[in-house]
């Protein structure tokens, strides 16, 4: 069974689905305009029309997604693209998760966007999309920035090296894989917090023109960030300073 939206169709298999399925497309239309305004791409639209529409699939439930998706025990949904039709996008997740339609479905198209605007084959850190999708889940970066407070106080942070270096999909840890997502916002809040939306947009613009990750943070952000390790040091001693104003 499916439906058709102007950007989007949402494909099910449970009749009973039908008025949740409803409500996914609507929320998805709208996040499709807000979405790519918030990250800046502005001049971003229409791109996902008729044949390029994004495929919504939808499992009645959590067991049926993981046994036909494969996906690693703790995913709630996930976003890919094909490379060989016509760069097919889709989300796959399932019914009935109270979260989706504030949390999962504007974090999955906040990817399919974000790819879309670097181009296909354009590489950066895992965790930089990670944090940059979180954005868009409602009232996560309130939720990160407590959470991160008492990750960071107790040390339980990954470094740099073995946070990049991290195979997400193959991570069974739940602990890890939460710490993991909840650096990835904090480094990315920590980012617009104290730099601005402008500089943000730049760093964009500069990865989506072919800069490596470093370079473009180097381009964006002169004498603050020459480094990845700068960006590393500046991340945590933004978050004593959060905990010394928070007497935490
Ligand atoms: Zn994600």
């Amino acid at each position: 069974m499916e439906v058709q939206g102007n950007h989007f169709i949402a494909r099910f298999l449970s009749e009973e689905d039908r008025p949740f399925v409803n409500a996914v497309l609507a929320r998805a239309e709208s996040y499709y305009k807000n979405i790519s305004d918030n990250i800046g791409f502005s001049r971003y639209q229409n791109f996902w029309t008729w044949e390029k529409r994004v495929n919504i699939v939808l499992y009645p439930d959590q067991p049926s997604f993981l046994r036909f998706s494969g996906q690693p025990s703790w995913s709630l949904g996930y976003a890919s693209r094909d490379s060989q039709l016509f760069h097919t996008k889709t989300i796959t997740s399932y019914a009935g998760q109270e979260a989706f339609l504030d949390t999962i479905l504007p974090h999955e198209i906040a990817h399919l966007i974000l790819w879309d605007y670097l181009g296909f084959s354009r590489r950066v850190p895992v965790w930089f999309e990670e944090g940059v999708a979180q954005l868009e889940e409602k009232g996560k970066r309130g939720v990160v920035q407590k959470a991160m407070a008492g990750v960071f106080s107790a040390k339980q942070h990954f470094s740099f090296a073995a946070f990049s270096d991290m195979n997400l999909p193959a991570q069974d840890d739940r602990v890890k894989v939460s710490v993991y997502y909840a650096q990835s916002l904090s480094i990315v809040d920590f980012m617009l917090s104290r730099y601005g939306q402008d500089a943000f947009h730049r760093l964009f613009k500069a990865l989506r023109s072919g800069h490596e990750f470093e370079e473009a943070l180097r381009k964006t952000y002169p004498a603050i960030f020459n480094s990845i390790s700068d960006l590393e040091r500046k991340w945590q001693k933004y978050l004593e300073e959060q905990a010394s104003v928070t007497g935490g």
